[in-house]
């Protein structure tokens, strides 16, 4: 009986690991792993037949012990304002959305880094999803290389890829490893050559990996705060509860210690109408970033990004309207904190912020829960 050896997707290494392959299963030297590498990212090719520098015998070698298998494409949508939304396949029944945001001289991909997401934010459509499975570094990876290769993007050359947000379903830091290897093959030269600070985490608040993360990686970090205060940070991001404001600042205040001086934190707020938007919550939310300024001794080290809420079918809340937005801006610019609301775009292909949802084979019930609420407030389309 012949032994079926499952192949490796190149997808999942980043340059350590091709090098690592290369020698021990290949027998090959890294700069041929280098080569390969190049041909994936720079080029985007996935037959190893069409890699011309690359010598017959790596190739049948190549062929025998490894495939290079990017997501699946479902369908793709642009929206009016040049937002550009895929569905990518993962496996039977599961699917995930990664968003591509051009604006004024920069493209930013917005990826997801989890089927679903297990936090139960309660203002977030993936929340409602449940949650499924991690996604391996091949699957978030593959979404920058899906987008790539749509966009005609050259790396080193044409650039219409700037910037990576892992903002799009689930919580990166709670599939760390595979977030971390995806987001090393985004900064590299090899891969897609990003700069550090142009690859953004957005978590909502896991103390411990934040930490890890400062250790081991050097990406921009943006944290997912949406209340001054613990009583309601708790109702809205569970996660709170665990992970407290105070312990949340202190461990982002680390962050920037680790960092080269000049660096920031975005925290991200959604103003959400008469829950988070009031004058009396904006002076509050002031003084903590005052605070976190100055305990990092550096007068913008933190900066606040108001996103207004984006509704989705069977929410609660509602988006708080265009002059609380600016009183409460101004409120934050007159203390000296730097602040910008984050324009929603791509919302008439639900692609904004919080309306990604994907295909969700669900894990935890929550769907079934969500679906059973809204029929009893007699919203009949759930889907
Ligand atoms: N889990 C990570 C990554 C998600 S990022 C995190 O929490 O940071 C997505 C950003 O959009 C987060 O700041 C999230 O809180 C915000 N968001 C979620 N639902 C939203 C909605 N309906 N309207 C506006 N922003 C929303």
């Amino acid at each position: 009986m012949t032994e079926v050896v499952a192949k490796t997707n190149l997808l999942d290494l980043d340059r350590e690991g091709m090098e690592r392959f290369f020698a021990e299963t290949l027998g090959e030297k890294r700069f041929r792993a280098h080569q390969v590498m190049k041909w994936i990212y720079h080029q985007h090719v996935t037959d190893f037949a069409q890699m011309t520098d690359v010598g017959k015998a790596l190739r049948a070698k190549l062929e025998a012990h490894a495939e290079i298998r990017p997501p699946s494409v479902q369908f793709d949508k642009p929206s009016a304002d040049g937002t550009h939304k895929w569905l990518l396949g993962m496996d039977s029944g599961n699917a995930i959305e990664t968003v591509f945001i051009p604006d004024k001289g920069r493209g930013t991909l917005c990826v997801s880094s989890q089927v679903g997401c297990g936090l139960n934010c309660q203002f977030c459509s993936t929340a409602t999803q449940g949650f499924n499975r991690n996604l391996s570094t091949a699957e978030i990876i593959g979404q920058v290389w899906v987008a790539s290769k749509h966009l005609g993007n050259k790396t080193h050359l044409h650039r219409k890829l700037t910037n990576v947000v892992m903002m799009g379903m689930g919580e990166p830091l709670l599939n760390f490893d595979n977030v971390v290897r995806a987001m090393n093959l985004m900064r590299d030269d090899l891969g897609f050559g990003l700069a550090n600070k142009r690859v953004t985490l957005s978590t909502a608040g896991l103390v411990p990996m934040i930490d890890r993360l400062g250790e081991e990686s050097d990406v921009s970090l943006a944290v997912s705060l949406h209340a001054p205060n613990d009583e309601l940070r708790t109702q809205l991001v569970p996660l709170n509860k665990k992970y407290p404001i105070a312990e949340l600042m202190a461990a982002c205040v680390r962050y920037l210690q680790r960092r080269k001086k000049g660096e920031s934190i975005t925290f991200e707020y959604t103003l959400m109408k008469g829950v988070n938007d009031t004058p009396e919550i904006a002076r509050q939310l002031a003084r903590l970033m005052k605070q976190f300024c100055n305990q990092v001794q550096y007068s913008e080290a933190g900066k606040v990004n108001l996103i207004p809420f984006n509704p989705f079918p069977g929410t609660r809340f509602e988006r708080s309207d265009e002059a609380t937005i600016r009183a409460f801006q101004k409120i934050l610019l007159d203390a000296g904190v730097l602040t910008m609301v984050r324009r929603t775009r791509g919302d008439d292909i639900d692609a904004a912020c919080g309306q990604l949802k994907g295909q969700v084979m669900d894990r935890t019930r929550r769907q079934a829960e969500f679906k059973r609420k809204l029929e009893e407030k007699g919203v009949s389309d759930a889907a």
